[in-house]
């Protein structure tokens, strides 16, 4: 189902060259002559949940920690959570917690939520000096936590 190219994406395609507008990347054919970094970007769109899947396992599998969670698994956290929206890097941003970090399924549906990177950030200072005995986090209001 590919769309057929313009003329000035004709003669991008023969240099080499991504045929994205203002792109001068370097155009893999695999990739429907896109460069790497449009291609991506043009799949997030198309599937937001499935590269931050991607992401996430990547992440998980980098720090040596179980992943046993599927893509479907996931896109249901996505929807239940409207995490797509709501993740990134910001305090408030929601990231994906292990529920018990020492779960040996580690991020596995029963073991995951949605946590604010504030509380998990705290989450898991509190468990590096209290070990097991830290206080849980359950994605609670700020007001009801024990401290
Ligand atoms: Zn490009």
């Amino acid at each position: 189902m590919r769309k057929e190219l313009t003329k000035s994406q004709e003669r991008k395609k023969k240099s080499g060259l991504c045929i994205k507008k203002f792109c001068r990347g370097k155009a893999c054919d695999r990739k429907g002559f896109k460069c790497h970094k449009c291609y991506r970007n043009d799949f997030k769109e198309r599937d937001p949940a499935s590269v931050a899947y991607s992401a996430l396992k990547q992440n998980v599998k980098a720090r040596n920690k179980p992943f046993n969670l599927t893509l479907d698994e996931f896109r249901e956290f996505c929807r239940a959570n409207d995490y797509l929206s709501k993740s990134g890097r910001m305090p408030d941003n929601l990231q994906v917690d292990r529920i018990r970090i020492d779960d040996p399924r580690g991020y596995h549906k029963d073991n995951i939520q949605a946590l604010s990177q504030k509380l998990n950030g705290r989450k898991y200072h509190d468990y590096e000096r209290f070990g097991q005995e830290a206080p849980e986090y359950f994605g609670e209001p700020e007001s009801d936590l024990p401290f």
